[in-house]
């Protein structure tokens, strides 16, 4: 069933453990990240970031996860990762998109305030959860800009105010991790996140997943962390059991044969996640 993030994410950090928000880039995508919510039996969150949207649109997007989430007794989540903007939080939500992401950390602290806030109040009188996000996450998400190396940490005591004034509903926090692929290995600030949590009430999100250390999610969780991103772990998965099928039959012409094999590494890999997330059997 499609449901908002909003009880997924309070019976998540009731439970000290965390929803998966996987990142879904087709309907091969889609179906697979169901799969493995159905095995373990996980509540699950499927995302599209704006990139993803601009290359099919919110409606074929919406369409799709609503014919998943349909199929099965699970709660389904569909949310806006990495919202640009006003306009674009406010058509996911009338497409039908059951939670969104208004990111303003590439502008400075005031102006992120502002903009979350104008997201945050039409949003919360339509019943949608909204995410907001203060700090950096590093790497570069979408076709965004390139975090750099702009001090990336969100302050604890700027978090307090932030979601007092904004009245958002989960902050993804930068406290180490960056999207894309990591060169060396990631390290989370453990300490951080405990301060942050220490003043913030809300759910705790946490970007840039991909390649981390199960052992640093788990602790992050354990610090608060309700909600954990994956996208370009699926991406990888995907490639790689398509790529692996045609290698071996390159004559092949059926776009159905090669993509069973990539849904098949994408379910493995959100299964595994979602044990280490402590989601499986939470549905
Ligand atoms: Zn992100």
């Amino acid at each position: 069933m499609l449901v908002t993030t909003k009880d997924m994410l309070l019976d998540a950090q009731k439970g000290h453990y965390a929803v998966g928000a996987f990142n879904v880039e087709n309907l091969e995508f889609v179906m697979a990240v169901l799969a493995a919510a159905e095995e373990r039996h996980s509540p699950v969150i499927m995302q599209t970031t704006p990139g993803t949207v601009k290359y099919a649109g919110l409606d074929y997007f919406y369409g799709m996860v609503k014919a998943a989430a349909e199929r099965t007794d699970i709660p389904v989540a569909l949310h806006l990762d990495h919202g640009d903007g006003f306009d674009r939080c406010m058509q996911a939500i009338h497409t039908g998109y059951t939670s969104v992401m208004i990111d303003g950390s590439h502008v400075p602290f005031e102006q992120n305030m502002e903009l979350t806030e104008s997201v945050c109040k039409p949003a919360a009188a339509m019943g949608i959860p909204v995410e907001a996000e203060l700090g950096k996450v590093g790497g570069k998400e979408d076709d965004g800009p390139d975090a750099g190396k702009e001090n990336p940490f969100t302050d604890p005591d700027e978090a307090v105010e932030f979601v007092e004034r904004t009245g958002c509903t989960s902050l993804a926090v930068g406290v180490g991790t960056a999207h894309g692929v990591y060169k060396g290995t990631p390290h989370i600030e453990q300490e951080i996140l405990k301060e942050i949590r220490s003043k913030v009430s809300i759910p705790l999100v946490l970007h840039g997943t991909s390649g981390v250390p199960d052992d640093q999610v788990f602790t992050a969780i354990e610090n608060g962390i309700c909600k954990v991103n994956y996208a370009t772990e699926l991406r990888q998965a995907f490639t790689k059991g398509y790529m692996a099928y045609m290698a071996e039959n390159p004559d092949c012409f059926d776009p159905k044969k090669p993509s069973k094999e990539g849904m098949a590494e994408i379910q493995k890999v959100v299964s595994s996640h979602m044990d280490n997330l402590g989601s499986s059997h939470k549905a």
